[in-house]
């Protein structure tokens, strides 16, 4: 498959003028393996040659860098659309002058508090700076947004943030969240947001929006799936991190995404190969490009929106869980199933169970429905009927395997049932055993499953042509069945 990518971030310097905070390089001064001027010029040469049409210069501080507006000159006479992420330290008349002058996109401003917070966090008189660096380039008619980092320190001041970012004629503001990494200042753990918090933040997201005089948004470390909750996804493009993006490293290492430094995903360095050659290896990008929901772990794995998600944000599960296919415990969806599992396993009279499952798979509320099955076959194992919903369920979110284990489980107390042999066998078949799949399918008809007919149609197609069966659908009975599939 051939990836295009269209954005990239780029840490042009690891040197900071404000340290400390969620955010930012350690170092006051550049390290001594940052690009030279005429390698960055280079880079922007094989970036505009890849095609990439939008570049984010972020740091440390990327106005630290003496030649920062060269770069951003370059970038955009090369036809790069360049946005600039700063702390608002440096941002005089001059500085605004020259952004203006290189035709720069959007600048976005860092603020992680009201002023007492900010000050607290990085140190006293920056938020000085900030409320400056609105003025001055809101006066330049430099589009300019806010950026906040969310931890413990300012989740309960949204709504005064978002007054006083109001009052500083800001239009757009984006949330993400804070990890514990070398990224968030040092910080251990007991800065980050709780998943319990997760949907807080998006209701606040909601609500604002709704207000309509500030546009917020959640990044997408934060809006893996929130459609389903809160009316609507915040973004459409997910994650695009070594499919439709990348990242370089201020010495030159190319990675899928800038936040995430393990050693173990750099996937080359341009100075001793060129930005293309590493872009269209076939064995880079890997972990990324060949990501399935299959591979996932926990509740991503058997999600329902698993497929189109993948687990949200790789570096949260990488961060959180060390673990690139762990489960990501910070996506809104993720925390209501474990939280309603939890009330559904103090459950215990059975035959309310399989009501209540039977009434969800009506609705084609699948993972909802296996909640009930799983509970109920924790109390009684010797149901071949929960077996037999799970398996169905199961084969319809695409776990095969499972689902094959699920029916010979309902096979075993019940040999005669040919519906579970039907689906047994179109498991099997979907696993690459395809003889094995049409006998059992075969089977199921002999036993009187009047259906099997046409799945035993299809899969011989399958066999035969190497793909799947064109089955008739009217598209709006369609449409309505995804619509109820995706309410938890
Ligand atoms: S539980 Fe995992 S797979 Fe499902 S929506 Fe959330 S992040 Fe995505
Ligand atoms: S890994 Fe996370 S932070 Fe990076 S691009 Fe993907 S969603 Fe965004």
């Amino acid at each position: 498959m051939v990836y295009r990518p269209i954005t990239g971030v780029w840490e042009i310097t690891m040197g900071n003028n404000v340290r400390g905070g969620h955010y930012g390089s350690f170092y006051s001064d550049p390290l001594p393996d940052e690009l030279t001027t005429a390698e960055a010029f280079d880079l922007i040469e094989q970036i505009a040659y890849l095609g990439l049409r939008y570049v984010t210069l972020s740091g440390g501080e990327p106005l630290t860098r003496r030649d920062w507006a060269q770069l951003v000159n370059y970038l955009t006479r090369r036809g790069v659309s360049v946005n600039l992420i700063t702390n608002g330290w440096a941002v005089t008349e001059e500085v605004a002058k020259q952004m203006k002058n290189c035709n720069i996109s959007t600048v976005v401003v860092r603020v992680d508090g009201t002023r007492e917070v900010h000050d607290r966090i990085l140190r006293p008189g920056v938020y000085d700076r900030v409320e400056q660096a609105f003025r001055i380039l809101r006066q330049h008619d430099i589009d300019t947004r806010a950026i906040t980092t969310l931890s413990v320190e300012n989740k309960d001041i949204l709504p005064q943030m978002k007054d006083e970012l109001i009052r500083m004629g800001v239009s757009s503001w984006q949330l993400s969240l804070g990890l514990p990494t070398e990224m968030m200042g040092g910080r251990r753990e007991d800065w980050m947001l709780n998943p319990s918090q997760m949907d807080d933040i998006l209701r606040f997201c909601t609500e604002t929006n709704n207000e309509g005089n500030i546009e917020v948004y959640p990044a997408n470390c934060l809006d893996c799936h929130s459609r389903n909750r809160f009316g609507k996804r915040f973004s459409s493009a997910g994650c695009e991190a070594g499919t439709g993006g990348l990242g370089f490293l201020y010495n030159g290492d190319i990675v899928s995404c800038v936040s995430i430094k393990d050693r173990n995903y750099i996937e080359g360095n341009i100075r001793e190969r060129d930005l293309q050659s590493i872009w269209e290896d076939e064995s880079k990008f890997l972990w990324r490009r060949e990501m399935t929901n299959e591979k996932l772990s926990g509740d991503c794995q058997v999600c329902q929106y698993g497929s189109e998600c993948l687990g949200g944000c790789p570096n949260t599960r990488l961060v959180i869980g060390r673990n690139l296919y762990g489960e990501n415990p910070y996506c809104s969806h993720n925390f209501a199933v474990k939280t309603e599992r939890k009330r559904i396993s103090e459950l215990n009279d059975a035959t309310e169970l399989m009501a209540s499952a039977k009434a969800l798979i009506e609705e084609h509320k699948y993972q909802k429905a296996t909640m009930y099955l799983d509970r109920l076959i924790e109390l009684r194992q010797d149901n071949p009927e929960a077996y037999r919903l799970k398996g169905f369920i199961e084969y319809q979110n695409g776990n095969y395997e499972q689902s094959e284990e699920s029916m010979v489980q309902a096979l075993s107390l019940d040999p005669s049932d040919s519906h579970a042999t039907k689906v047994l066998g179109m498991a099997v078949f979907k696993q690459g055993k395809r003889t094995e799949g049409i006998r059992l399918v075969e089977r199921s008809l002999q036993m009187g499953e009047a259906t099997a007919q046409e799945e035993l149609k299809a899969l011989k197609y399958e066999k035969e042509n190497n793909r799947p069966y064109p089955r008739r659908q009217p598209l709006q009975q369609n449409r309505v069945e995804k619509e109820l599939f995706v309410r938890f």
